[in-house]
Parts: structure tokens; sequence; C-alpha cells
């Protein structure tokens, strides 16, 4: 394999289909190296060096969504999991929207442009890889598209991916490095809803295109230990990966990549491991759901956080996924649509189900509803407890 490192994934148990992270995490076997490097007892050892990554689905924000950003503030949306996002490595959002800026107006559907602020709010609580291909990121033209990276040009911590100013500009590789582990990033969407890319720039924003992901992997792939891929594919609603997701998967399995983040359908798809030709494997979440939007019907109210935990290890098999799951999120609005905020599924109460818009009429978003949903989509892959507390 042309990759530098080996990289052993620890779910060789998981890829029989019948481990939980928790599970993974006691299955751990001690390392007889690391064992070794501590025989001298005056030396401390070592603690190992760990990678985490967290990563949501579509922050897609409609109109209500404004205004009550406008007449408060984005960041309260988000107070729920800012515990979690503050404490990972590495914490992946798919911005749906574009953040142009005002003179493009403020919009939502079905052209959306978000206010800048909101982009604000995602850095505050701790986002640091923002994904813009999406089938959104030509609504508002070229001109909106290059306000928006003008914007996150104002933020140099963070790692935007799929858009790009010029060829050389796509690429640069997009590298995030911590405890002497590198992860590298790509991104591509299935297409922008009917809007064409300029001719003379296709540059602009990454669509999937094997041809051209290939070239771009295999450039990426020996700069990094960890590849992850994010996908904006599939079809909207829909609970199950279509066969051209499956194909695309298997593709992307076969460039050695190692974390697939899917997004778009707006519904939760399953987690699964795709093996590799070879014979690793590569952790694929085909739908993260939303993340948080004004939708209205009821499966689109329960989307997930992607978790994973790389640790360095020890000899030619040096990178180790420790833990990986899923934790189900719940978005939250009541009356009119106010009062937007995410849950993570394992903090939602009935109490709360009680107030939300969707029960008015008749109570059809119960707390069973839910927790049915995410164990039927992720069956022993869901997280139910936060995975950063001590
Ligand atoms: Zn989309």
């Amino acid at each position: 394999m042309k990759t530098a490192k080996g990289i052993f994934f620890l779910w060789v148990l998981c890829g029989l289909g019948a481990c939980t992270p928790r599970a993974l995490l006691t299955a751990h076997p001690p390392e007889t190296t690391r064992q070794t490097e501590t025989r001298q007892l005056d030396v401390a050892p070592a603690e190992p060096k760990t990678i985490s990554m967290l990563a949501v689905g579509d922050n897609l924000y409609h109109a209500s969504m404004i205004r009550e950003g406008e007449e408060g503030d984005y960041a309260s949306a988000y107070a729920e999991l800012r515990p979690l996002i503050e404490a990972a490595d590495i914490a992946f959002v798919n911005q749906e929207t574009l953040l142009a800026g005002k003179a493009f107006g403020f919009s939502g559907y079905p052209r959306f442009n978000s206010p800048q602020k909101l982009g604000q709010a995602l850095a505050e609580v701790g986002f640091n890889v923002i994904n813009h291909a999406t089938n959104h990121v030509l609504d508002k033209g070229e001109k909106a598209l290059l306000a928006t990276m003008d914007f996150w040009d104002t933020f140099p911590h963070i790692t935007v991916l799929g858009i790009h100013r010029s060829p050389e500009a796509r690429s640069q590789p997009k590298l995030l490095k911590k405890n002497n582990i590198t992860v590298g990033f790509l991104s591509y969407t299935y297409g922008t809803n009917g809007f064409p890319l300029p001719a003379d720039k296709p540059h602009l924003v990454s669509l999937i295109d094997t041809e051209i992901m290939a070239r771009e992997i295999e450039a990426l792939r020996p700069l990094c230990d960890f590849l992850v891929v994010s996908m904006h594919w599939g079809e909207e609603y829909v609970h199950e990966p279509s066969e051209e997701q499956k194909k695309l998967a298997t593709f992307l399995a076969a460039q050695q990549v190692d974390v697939l983040i899917g997004h778009h359908p707006h519904v939760i798809q399953p987690m699964e491991y795709i093996q590799r030709p070879d014979g690793k494997w590569m952790l694929c979440f085909y739908s993260l759901g939303n993340f948080i939007s004004a939708q209205v019907r009821a499966p689109r109210m329960l989307g997930a956080m992607a978790y994973l935990k790389i640790e360095e290890g020890a000899g030619e098999e040096r990178f180790v996924l420790l833990e990986a799951g899923a934790i189900p999120l719940v978005t939250h609005y009541e009356k009119e649509f106010v009062g937007f905020k995410v849950y993570p599924l394992y903090a939602y109460t009935e109490a709360l189900a009680d107030q939300h818009r969707m029960n008015q009429q008749k109570k059809e978003l119960t707390l069973d509803y839910l927790q049915s949903l995410a164990s039927k989509v992720f069956g022993d892959k869901e997280i139910k407890h936060n995975p950063f507390a001590p």
C-alpha cells in the first residue's frame, strides 16, 4: 500500500457486527510493547497519544431560525452540545447554507444564505472543520460563494472543506495534527441544485467524480495517518443507503480511506465497517441526518453525532481506532418555531418532548419513538452517554 503508515483498526471484533464502542474499549488488549517500554520503574509510563473527533450533519438554517438568531443569539442552540464540541480535538459540521453576508440578503428555503453571526457561533462553540461542499453552495451565485470564503478567511484556525478559490488552493492538503497523529480531509457533493459551476472555474466546488477523487486521495493519502472523506450524497428522507452510496463507499474503501462522513438525506442512516482491499477497515457513517433545522417531519428531528477516538499504537501498526459510535441528536423547537436547540438523545426528556412543536396537535415525537428509531438504525453502535466525560 502506498500509505506510509499501516493503520490498524481494532475493530476486527466489530467486523463481526457485535461490539459497542464500550466493548471496543474494553476489548482493547494491553499492548505488550507499551508494558516493555515501562520496565524501568523509575520512568513513568507515557500516556497513550490520542486524537478525538466528532462530526455532525446538516446545519440547515430556515427563515424562522434566522429570525430567532437575529433577535437573540446563534450559539445557544448548541449549548447542550458545547461541552462535547469543546472537548473534541476535531469537531466537524456540515454547514449546509452559505454565509455570504447581509449584502446577498438573508434567506431560508429554497435558496439559503445565513447570517455570518451563525458562522461566528459555530467557531465560538468549538467547531474547527466546516464543510461547504453541499447542494446549496451555489444558491446565491459565485460571488456569494467567494464572500463565504472571505468570511472564513478571518478564522485561520478553522479548516474549510469543499470550496476553493483556485486550482492551487484546491490542491493544498487539508491536514490537522495533534499528538503526532495527522488527520487529512477531503469533501465532495453530488451536485449544486442545478446551478452550474462557471465553465472556467470547475475548481470552485468539489463535486463527486471518481476520477478526480482517486487523484486527490492519492495525493493526500501519504501525507496523513488517518484520512477522512466527507460525502454530501444519498436520497433525501430515506433511512437506507442507496445503491449509489454503497458503490461510492466501496470505491472509497478501495482508495484506503479510513473514515467516511455522510450527510444530506436529512435523516439518519446506519454506520458500518467496510473492509478495504488491503484487509483493513473503513468506518462509514452513511448519513448523520440534520444537525439542526426547522423541518417538520418526525424522522427529521433525529440526527446523529459521529464520534471516534484514534490512539497511536506501537510498531508498524501505528494507529488504532479505539472507540467509535453514533450519538443520536434531537432537534428541539417549540410553539411557532422558537426555542431551537439540539440535545443529545441521552439527555432528552419526555417533558421536553411535550414542549416540542411537533407534539402540539397530537403527540407523535415521543421519547420512545426517538429511541426506537435510533436503535433501529444504529443498533449496538449507538452511544448513550457523553464519551468525553471523565
Ligand atoms: Zn444537502
